[in-house]
């Protein structure tokens, strides 16, 4: 009898998704098989079970969900020098191949399994006293918006911004912002309790998008308006209020995925004041690495970032409560 582990496994046919017993993996040259301790549930995972977002270069029709991973080193395969059993580590969402990036849990399996296999060049130290419930969020929940500050805006200290929707991804931003020296630092969420988060974790000013947000930043900033207007929300009205806040080459900061068009109200003063306009998507190995450096050396504090643990049985119920928003989480935790 081969060995089996429990896996969260979505059939991207019909996208239905169970918690079911597969067989254990084991790992080949170059590989590592990591013991998972802990893996996020994020807006993606619903996406891909609701059927909004589709893997590209899936191999089958079946994969194991889970992009946000941390674990122990369980085995190593041949050639695999430097890493030690029992070591904790973190995944890297993805890996490029043939140079296209392949997502973890999207393109191949992922984490939410008693068991993942790794490259070895996708793991991650993590530092001593680091909880691996923090550590599996670095990749993607922190990373995202940290690469879209510091490379997609590149924000320097002193520079006015905003962030709209204030979810896991945004309020990550605003805890960032904070260290990247951003001031003043805006808020923008419709949800009360998403607004005191904000303030909790850095902002100097929380609206609700009723208010009237242009006003209120030219007031904050002097008459200026914003460098950088970021959303994270992915919604059209976001999107049309964020432009208005923009100083003279303000740029916004799209983070948020919609399928949506971009409207831009008043094209000839978008252009005449020099505004842009900046896609964003993930992050790069570095920024992973530079989060985790930032932990280490306690720069970083991702303590309130858990708003809660499930076992892998009741993944199903975890990504139900995100896509509910119950309880308005940051981020939910398998721990297989
Ligand atoms: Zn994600």
């Amino acid at each position: 009898m081969p060995e089996t582990m429990l896996a969260g496994r979505l059939d991207v046919r019909t996208r239905a998704f169970a918690v079911e017993e597969v067989p254990k993996p084991a790992p080949g040259p170059g590989e590592v098989l990591v013991r998972v301790a802990a893996a996020g549930i994020c807006l993606s995972d619903v996406h891909l079970i609701e059927g909004q977002l589709s893997p590209l270069f899936l191999a089958g029709g079946a994969v194991t969900l889970g992009h946000e991973v941390a674990g122990t080193v369980a085995e190593l395969g041949d050639g695999v020098t430097g890493w030690t059993e029992g070591q904790p580590v973190l995944l890297q969402a993805g890996e490029e191949k043939d140079g296209w990036v392949h997502t973890r849990g999207v393109d191949y399996d992922g984490g939410w399994a008693e068991y993942a296999l790794a490259t070895v060049g996708t793991l991650v130290p993590v530092p001593d006293g680091m909880p691996l419930e923090q550590a599996c969020i670095v990749p993607d929940a922190v990373s995202t918006p940290w690469a879209s500050i510091v490379r997609t805006a590149g924000v320097r200290a002193g520079q006015p911004v905003g962030v709209w929707g204030i979810g896991g991804l945004g309020a990550h931003a605003v805890q960032l912002l904070r260290l990247a020296g951003a001031a003043p630092i805006v808020a923008v969420d419709p949800v009360p309790a998403a607004r005191e988060r904000a303030l909790a974790f850095g902002a100097d000013l929380a609206l609700d998008p009723a208010d009237d947000v242009a006003a209120r930043v030219r007031e904050l900033t002097g008459g200026a308006g914003l460098a950088y207007a970021f959303d994270f929300a992915g919604v059209a009205p976001v999107r049309e209020q964020a432009v208005r806040t923009l100083e003279r080459d303000g740029a916004l900061v799209l983070v948020g995925l919609t399928d949506q068009p971009l409207a831009i109200r008043n094209g000839t003063q978008f252009s005449y004041f020099g505004q842009r306009v900046l896609g964003h998507y993930g992050s790069e190995p570095g920024h992973v690495q530079e989060l985790v450096s930032l932990v280490r050396h306690g720069r970083l504090d991702l303590s309130r970032s858990i708003s809660g643990t499930l076992p892998l049985t009741e993944a199903a119920r975890g990504v139900e409560m995100l896509a509910r928003k119950e309880g308005d989480p940051i981020r939910l935790v398998i721990t297989p």
